[in-house]
């Protein structure tokens, strides 16, 4: 089963999904998004904690 992490759930405006077969897959790729488009320097221990929450099982 595919889990995904929507950044509108993060509470922003924005259409990324992050997919994964794991958890870890699924916030690496929304900590690289985070970087890339959300202007983050550093995904802290926080954010992923925070995330790690809203993943749902697609
Ligand atoms: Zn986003």
């Amino acid at each position: 089963m595919e889990k995904v992490l929507k950044c509108k759930d993060v509470g922003v405006n924005c259409d990324f999904i992050a997919r994964g077969k794991t958890e870890e897959e699924v916030l690496k790729k929304a900590s690289e998004h985070a970087k890339k488009d959300h202007d983050i320097d550093e995904v802290t221990e926080e954010y992923l904690n925070s995330w790690r929450k809203l993943i749902r099982n697609a």
